[in-house]
């Protein structure tokens, strides 16, 4: 029955598996799968599963989520067919299954500064939107004019303050069932040539120093108040400390990453084997920034 609902409204799949849709290559099967064409085909969906009680999850591109082995028996829907955009005068409209790097790239090219400090995060416009995403200082709230929002049934446009954007948090984190259908961003005219050049320089010592060849979600940790994760990771002597196939990077301590069949239960081991230790030492509570998600 669900089936036959989600297939007349995107593109269907019961063989996927969330190791097959997260970046941390961790997870497992997934009962059902849809990617709608349009946002009306989301609308459809999502009131369709809120009105049977059917639990589901929006991802984008799984660069957050750390994904347990076990079956989830929902509908896990990508929106990454939901990947148009248009350069407006001094904005960009973007769709939420916008690749952030790829559509960075575009705006750099065309003289527009806007996504620069996030050229590097390997996630989607409504993924970045739902977690403040951020680096190099800047954040998506600073470039966010509104969002577009499917609340209750309908499309709503929310303002940059209506957004309640903090560090890493969003409204979004208070209602889990909104979902990101798209956004306006603001441009500004800069040196097509200088932005490129920043993008570049900044993706060259992310590459020097984050283990970019590696399957992982990120940084896993929240930097506490005026200090580093991965100092006080370093600190407890975990850098390089492994459990199975999981293992605090030595490149770089506050990522955690997969070198093969790593599972969601080995990645939370040295989570929280990592938070008992800080805590015990250095007396800071280490808050994970990763979502785990059905483990
Ligand atoms: C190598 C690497 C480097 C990274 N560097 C950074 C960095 O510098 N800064 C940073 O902030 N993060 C970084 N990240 C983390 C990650 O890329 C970001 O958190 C990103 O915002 C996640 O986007 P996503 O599309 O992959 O979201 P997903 O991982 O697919 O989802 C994350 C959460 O957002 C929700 N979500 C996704 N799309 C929507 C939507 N349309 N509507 C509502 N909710 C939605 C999901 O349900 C989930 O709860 C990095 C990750 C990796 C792997």
């Amino acid at each position: 029955m669900i089936k036959e609902f989600l297939e007349l409204h995107g593109e269907y799949h019961d063989d996927k598996y969330f190791k097959d849709l997260t970046t941390a290559r961790m997870g497992g099967h997934i009962a059902h799968f849809v990617m709608p064409e349009n946002k009306q085909e989301l609308k459809v969906i999502i009131n369709y599963l809120k009105s049977n009680r059917i639990q589901f999850k929006v991802i984008g591109n799984g660069s957050n989520l750390i994904c347990g082995e076990s079956e989830y028996d929902g509908v896990v829907i990508s929106l990454k067919k939901l990947n148009a955009y248009e350069i407006r005068n001094d904005e960009v409209y973007a769709e939420a299954g916008v690749m952030v790097p790829s559509l960075a790239s575009q705006l750099a090219k065309q003289g527009y500064s806007c996504l620069e400090f996030a050229s590097g995060i390997p996630g989607c416009i409504g993924g970045l939107i739902y977690m403040n995403a951020g680096a190099y200082k800047g954040s998506m709230s600073d470039v966010v004019l509104e969002v577009e929002v499917l609340k209750d049934g309908e499309l709503i446009w929310l303002n940059n303050d209506e957004m309640h954007f903090s560090y890493r948090r969003s409204i979004l984190h208070d209602h889990p069932r909104w979902v990101v259908v798209s956004a306006r961003l603001k441009l500004e005219k800069k040196d097509p040539a200088q932005l490129e050049e920043l993008m570049a320089d900044r993706l060259r010592r992310r590459k020097e120093t984050q283990p970019l060849d590696k399957a992982s979600a990120g940084s896993c940790f929240r930097n506490p108040e005026n200090d580093f994760a991965w100092k006080l990771i370093d600190g407890i002597g975990y850098r390089g400390y492994s459990q199975n196939d999981v293992c605090v990077s030595p490149k770089h301590s506050n990522f955690i990453i997969n070198e093969g069949n790593g599972t969601a239960q080995d990645y939370l081991d040295i989570v929280y084997q990592i938070q008992e230790k800080v805590k015990e030492k250095y007396g800071v509570k280490l808050v994970m920034e990763v979502e785990k998600f059905n483990c």
